[in-house]
């Protein structure tokens, strides 16, 4: 083969593989596992992303650090976390990109990020609120753990007011955004969680529009990329992904970079309801996903 020749295959390769990249192109950067509250061990998500066809993985269990209450990872395995991705990304590495991340949690009373010291150990950080500090029990409840707390919170930090509780949850991120830096907000309506059948609220109301509003041009302001996550569906909780439609086409309006992620607990949940999230995304304007691809955010044509 001459150099002439040599030159074309490359050519033609390097832009083959490029297309197969596209097309293929299935990825997940939001994934537990059973070191947090997911289950199954890491290689059987490597596993089920091979056999979906993915060209990257990238892990993200609930930070170790403060916050050591079952469904963080514990501060002691997270040197064989980061050992256990090393290995399966050397043993994969013809095959899939494996990433090391880590969900974050930000704290509304303290306005700590749990983990952020570890952020340079890892290839990227989800920045998600999941907690506010209860006022009578001076205990966190989860905005998406069981309905009971969900309304302890609701009665005792806002006097049943769900405006104000929504409101603040969607504060709380806007704070979140302008105080540390991170690569994707992590489902930015997870209030939506425990309102199956609009239980407590109506998302189509205007003031709802309006906070949810607000907190996508604070995102923009700060290039602040955000994931839709079809978790909550995957869990039969939400009839639709984080964040509603509406925000969705408001992202595409706004020009915030999105990426699509199944926030999989188990291994056969990470591309859930991808292709028909991938179909509403285009619907609502969007042309390109943001993926980690050759150790770098790229946007890629998902039409
Ligand atoms: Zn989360
Ligand atoms: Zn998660």
């Amino acid at each position: 083969m001459n150099s002439a020749e040599r030159t074309f295959r490359s050519l033609h390769f390097g832009l083959y593989s490029t297309y197969m990249e596209r097309t293929k192109g299935l990825s997940n950067f939001h994934t537990h596992c059973n070191l947090d509250d997911g289950t199954g061990v890491m290689e059987e998500y490597v596993l089920s992303a091979l056999s979906k066809g993915f060209s990257a993985l990238g892990f993200s269990c609930h930070t170790p650090g403060k916050l050591q209450d079952g469904w963080h990872m514990r501060t002691e395995d997270f040197p064989g976390y980061l050992e256990e991705i090393a290995r399966l990304r050397s043993l994969y590495k013809d095959r899939i990109e494996i990433y090391a991340g880590l969900e974050l949690d930000y704290l509304e009373d303290t306005r700590e990020m749990v983990g952020y010291e570890y952020r340079d150990q890892v290839d990227y950080t989800i920045g998600s609120v999941h907690m506010m500090r209860h006022a009578k029990s001076d205990r966190y409840l989860a905005v998406d753990g069981p309905i009971e707390e969900y309304e302890l919170l609701l009665e005792d930090n806002f006097q049943g007011d769900i405006q104000r509780f929504v409101g603040y949850y969607f504060e709380i991120q806007e704070r979140m955004i302008a105080q540390y830096r991170f690569d994707l907000l992590g489902h930015c309506d997870l209030m939506k969680k425990r309102n199956k059948g609009n239980r407590f609220f109506d998302p189509k109301e205007p003031w709802y529009r309006k906070l949810a509003s607000h907190l996508l041009k604070t995102a923009r302001k700060h290039k602040v990329r955000i994931e839709v996550n079809t978790g909550g569906m995957a869990r039969g909780a939400t009839d639709e992904v984080y964040p509603s439609f509406e925000m969705i086409e408001e992202c595409a309006l706004l020009g915030i970079p999105l990426t699509l992620s199944s926030d999989a607990h188990q291994s056969a949940h990470l591309d859930f309801y991808f292709s028909q999230a991938d179909d509403q995304l285009v619907q609502a304007g969007h042309r390109t996903l943001d993926v980690l691809q050759h150790g770098m955010w790229q946007s890629v044509p998902i039409v």
